[in-house]
């Protein structure tokens, strides 16, 4: 069989531990014997951050936003004990933050269903898509440790040099503040992704903030959102019979927990952190979910929403057997693999992605899986492998396919 040919290259950021172990792997068994690959290569493992000062992050971003679609392994955002383990200059940023906030955009995150493996939500019997904002609030934030009294102020300053100011607090004794920002475009930007995002899919959306408390940040949100949807997107909306539906976070968390399924919860960037864990853990693992990084702009960076699987990692280094999944990093591959070729119009690129997701969907369906899977599965006879055994059976799988 001829390998299939690409035209652009896809912008490849290689990631750390286990993750970086399972990239080579599917690289290896899954994508270089079919496919002519054409990436261009950026190591953003800890190491490589480290020896540039996290230039080649820079660099990923910019490459990303000239080629438009990028595939990225998960990477270790460093703590006080990384620092320490990798003997880093600085505790550099979160790669996936310093992305984002150059690429701007919304990260939709959606399970990956299969069958033998159920939601524990019984309820829950279609996917529910997140769309996390990708911008500001907690991740672009500024925070000081308080010493002792005094009073700490909100101040801006306008381009003509008038201060604005706002009590935060006026300390009495030790504590902590923290300042973070959005803007009105990124915002506006955020609402017409998930509005577009939820006609392509046709599925209704919801949005939830907590604007009784926070009048005028989270209120702003809602503003937004609620503008955008009338002026732009309603009459489409009635049309195709979805909803947009704005409530509190805490009235939506519960909706979502007793809700069927099949609509687009967009949340804030903190809330679409913690929220996708959530619905990711409760339909299997953490490894059977999709994300992908739209931008405004219509670049598109696909990913797997879980971390670098430190645990496994040392067990390998070890020598030990893993048993690590590695179905969501396979869909970052066959999502961006997919998407160069609607862009580039090579139609057997996206029959490859196509039978890629099939072959995994397939091996684990006949009760090959990795132990994460083997624990929750009502599947009987089910075969657990370790994670390179795993890639192997799926690559019998789509040779027979192809
Ligand atoms: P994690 O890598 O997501 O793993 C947490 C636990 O979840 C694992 O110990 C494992 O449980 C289970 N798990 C996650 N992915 C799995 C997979 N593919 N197959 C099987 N089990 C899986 O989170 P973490 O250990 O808290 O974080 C490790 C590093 O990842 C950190 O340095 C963090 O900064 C980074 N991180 C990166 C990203 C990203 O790049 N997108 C996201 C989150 C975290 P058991 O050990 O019980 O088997
Ligand atoms: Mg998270």
């Amino acid at each position: 069989m001829d390998k299939i040919v690409m035209k652009t290259p896809l912008v490849e950021m290689d990631g750390d531990e286990m993750t970086r172990i399972l990239w080579q792997y599917i690289k290896d068994e899954l994508l270089l014997p079919f496919i002519d690959l054409k990436t261009e290569y950026y190591d953003l493992g800890l190491v490589c951050r480290n020896e540039t000062k996290d230039q080649v992050t820079v660099d990923s971003a910019n490459a990303t936003m000239k080629y438009g679609v990028a595939v990225k392994c998960a990477t270790i955002t460093p703590n006080a004990a990384r620092v320490k383990e990798y003997d880093l200059d600085e505790m550099w940023k979160s790669p996936n933050g310093t992305i984002r906030a150059m690429l701007d955009g919304t990260v939709f995150r959606a399970p990956i269903q299969v069958k033998g493996i159920n939601p524990c939500v019984k309820n829950w019997v279609k996917p529910i898509t997140l769309a996390r904002h990708a911008y500001g609030d907690v991740y672009k934030n500024t925070e000081m440790k308080i010493p002792g009294p005094g009073k700490a102020e909100l101040v801006f300053t306008d381009e003509n040099g008038v201060e604005h100011r706002e009590l935060i607090h006026q300390f009495t004794a030790p504590g902590i503040i923290q300042g973070m920002h959005n803007t009105d475009k990124s915002i506006s930007s955020f609402a017409r992704c998930c509005f577009t995002y939820a006609i392509d899919t046709k599925q209704s959306i919801w949005f939830a903030t907590k604007d009784t408390i926070s009048k005028k940040y989270d209120h702003t949100f809602k503003d937004i959102f609620q503008e955008i949807f009338d002026a732009e997107f309603k009459e489409k909306f009635d049309e195709l019979g979805i909803e947009y539906f704005y409530t509190l976070i805490d009235d939506a968390v519960a909706r979502v927990m007793k809700a069927k399924g099949g609509f687009i919860w967009a949340c804030k960037n903190y809330d679409g952190d913690v929220m996708s864990d959530m619905v990711s853990s409760a339909c299997g693992s953490l490894a059977m979910m999709t994300s992908v990084l739209v931008s405004p702009s219509g670049v598109y960076e696909y990913e797997a929403a879980h971390g670098t699987v430190q645990r496994h990692y040392y067990k390998h280094l070890n020598g030990e057997e893993t048993s690590t999944n590695s179905v969501a990093t396979i869909f970052a591959w066959t999502g961006a693999l997919r998407k160069r070729g609607e862009l580039d119009e090579i139609p057997e690129l996206v029959k490859f992605a196509d039978a890629l997701e099939k072959a995994t969907l397939g091996t684990i369906e006949s009760g090959r899986m990795t132990k994460d899977l083997a624990l929750i599965t009502d599947l009987e006879n089910v075969t657990v492998l370790n994670s390179l055994d795993f890639i192997k059976e799926i690559r019998k799988d789509l040779e027979a396919l192809l």
